[in-house]
């Protein structure tokens, strides 16, 4: 097989068909990708899509992949976001090597294009202002008007260009423009901006620009200066591609990338622009950018998913030209299905009572040896005590159950997991009523999983924890951060608004089997019954750990909420 087609697979979407064609016509023999991002803010799980489709293809291919930083807007750009930028990217599981650029380097490189274009009569700076700049653009149905500058010298422009690179202009004084036409049915055409002036200082140029390029006349020019054999990008840069083709085919350089587009990644119940995210972590609906309930990579992280699993989802998404909005479920059925396998077991009483077996021997504690996973015997086994005192949950338990309820009631009977069956004789109120603790015994010869002397089914098991080794700890749970599944659907209020008030419920005082006190940072569990966990990142204290819900055990929520 020769190192071309070493993917040494069937391209399974359009984009790796086209680059298979292009490596076997000999177009090319080696490929470059390039991930492009603006460093205005953390990564989302969009991004995450267009990371893997380029690192992915680049890796399949024996190719490279550029990570670029598109960072010509200095008003909105930050370090911060290139550090995390950078983190979110490796921890994805993708390595850039030696190749990672910046749209900034390329500023003189940039400058001398447009001079080149200048000289051609191919831009021109306007002097017009904003305003009626885009009143002369024209609409849809109607071309545009051409400026009354549009007829200005090369000599002219070229020394108008000189003086506002000098920053001898305020802001908004002129423009550079194509020249390319006025009523072209492709408003991109018409005579776009290719330079603005912006006396603000740059992240990493510091003081020494005052005009900076605009992202459709960069971008082009940074994939070609990277020789980048495709360029993929998401389908709103369709209309643009033309522009990216115009200003490659009227500059000297020799390369000419290819741009093709694909369909965005939308989630339901989320937002997943940088604009809207960074207005949430703004105004404080959320606690940061790595909020376990942001679409964020980072949020993502600490919420407990793997990147295993967000590739997973990348792949299972696809590459397609086709938009539409994927259900929030089939990012969580890649976690599950991952933990399921691998998480170990473990048992966790997040909203507890307390129940107390008046039959079992005051002060003893007996060892049951319980499997870490009921698959998987390779995971071995760990040592859980019982005794008198446990706690079991609040909801496992009703006053006054309904008929389908089989778990503990009055007088009912339930089996712990890996224990006894116990009954419930008596229950013991606080003073507003409220059951407190349940007085219950439990029959021996059910152990192991037997049944009891009267030979009758008990119906349901439930978890438990022993009161005497427990530990304290915080327990998170997350539901979906919105409560429409287009959040931006109602144009009457701002997005904020659809936010959901039930998205973060937090349990302070969960009690938690000992084995749980000071795991690894990265262990994630499953909590019987309850769904899979992880440490919170941020807030968990030796002494009280505080774990974050990955996910519920099934998709629960979908059923509820159709
Ligand atoms: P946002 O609209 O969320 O702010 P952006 O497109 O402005 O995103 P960039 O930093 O310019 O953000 O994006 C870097 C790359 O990621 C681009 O190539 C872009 O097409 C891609 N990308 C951004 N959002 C998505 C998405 N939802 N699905 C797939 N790719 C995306
Ligand atoms: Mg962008």
């Amino acid at each position: 097989m020769s190192k071309k087609n070493s993917a040494g697979k069937t391209p399974v979407n359009f984009i790796r068909q086209i680059i298979q064609n292009d490596l076997d016509t000999d177009k090319h023999d080696h490929i470059i990708t390039r991930f492009p991002p603006e460093p205005n803010g953390y990564l989302h799980i969009g991004h995450a899509k267009s990371i893997c489709l380029n690192f992915g293809v680049a890796g399949d291919f024996s190719g490279q992949c550029n990570l670029r930083f598109d960072d010509t807007n200095p008003e909105k750009e930050d370090e911060e976001y290139v550090t995390s930028i950078q983190e979110d990217v490796k921890w994805l599981g993708f390595d850039w090597g030696d190749h990672i650029y910046y749209s900034s380097d390329y500023f003189e490189q940039l400058f001398n294009f447009a001079n080149e274009l200048i000289d051609k009569g191919l831009a021109y700076v306007d002097s017009q202002d904003a305003e009626t700049m885009r009143e002369n653009r024209g609409t849809l149905t109607e071309p545009g008007i051409d400026s009354p500058y549009r007829s200005r010298s090369p000599q002219e422009n070229s020394q108008l260009f000189a003086q506002m690179r000098a920053g001898e202009f305020e802001n908004g004084k002129h423009v550079l423009r194509a020249k390319i036409d006025m009523a072209s049915p492709n408003i991109n055409l018409r005579d776009p901006v290719l330079y603005r002036i912006r006396h603000v200082p740059h992240q990493r140029s510091g003081d020494e620009w005052c005009i900076y390029p605009l992202y459709d006349y960069t971008h082009c020019i940074s994939d070609a200066l990277e020789g980048v054999t495709h360029s993929l990008c998401t389908l709103e840069f369709e209309d643009h591609r033309p522009l990216y083709d115009w200003v490659l085919d009227n500059i000297s350089i020799p390369s000419h990338p290819r741009q093709i587009e694909f369909s965005r990644l939308n989630l339901d119940y989320t937002v997943m622009s940088k604009r809207l995210l960074t207005q949430l972590v703004e105004q404080n609906h959320v606690d940061g950018w790595n909020d376990p309930r942001m679409p964020t990579i980072s949020g993502l992280k600490r919420r407990g998913y793997t990147p295993a699993s967000i590739r997973e989802f990348a792949n299972r998404v696809g590459v397609t030209k086709k938009t539409n909005i994927v259900e929030y479920s089939s990012l969580e059925s890649c976690i599950r299905d991952e933990l399921d396998p691998t998480a170990p077991r473990a048992m966790a009483v997040i909203d507890p009572i307390k129940v107390t077996l008046t039959n079992y021997p005051k002060g003893e504690l007996e060892t049951l040896t319980v499997r870490n996973h009921p698959k998987d015997e390779t995971m071995g086994t760990r040592e859980l005590s019982f005794g008198e005192h446990l706690y079991i949950e609040r909801d496992d338990f009703m006053l006054d159950p309904p008929k389908e309820f089989f778990r503990l009631s009055p007088g009912g009977r339930v089996r712990l997991r890996n224990a006894y069956v116990i009954t419930c004789d008596e229950v013991i109120y606080d003073d507003a009523g409220e059951p407190t603790e349940l007085l219950c015994s439990y029959s021996l010869e059910t152990k192991g999983g037997k049944p009891p002397a009267d030979g009758q089914k008990v119906k349901a098991i439930i978890h438990w924890v022993s009161a005497e080794t427990a530990i304290d700890g915080e327990v998170r749970l997350y539901d979906r951060l919105f409560s429409e599944p287009n959040p931006l659907a109602n144009k009457d209020q701002d997005f904020t608004a659809s936010l959901n008030p039930n998205s973060l419920v937090r349990l302070q005082n969960s009690k938690l089997e000992p084995s749980l006190m000071d795991v690894d940072a990265e262990q994630r569990f499953q909590f019987e019954r309850l769904g899979y966990f992880m440490l919170d990142s941020k807030d968990h204290q030796a002494s009280k750990p505080v774990f974050n819900r990955i996910v519920t055990l099934r998709d629960a929520w979908a059923k509820i909420n159709k």
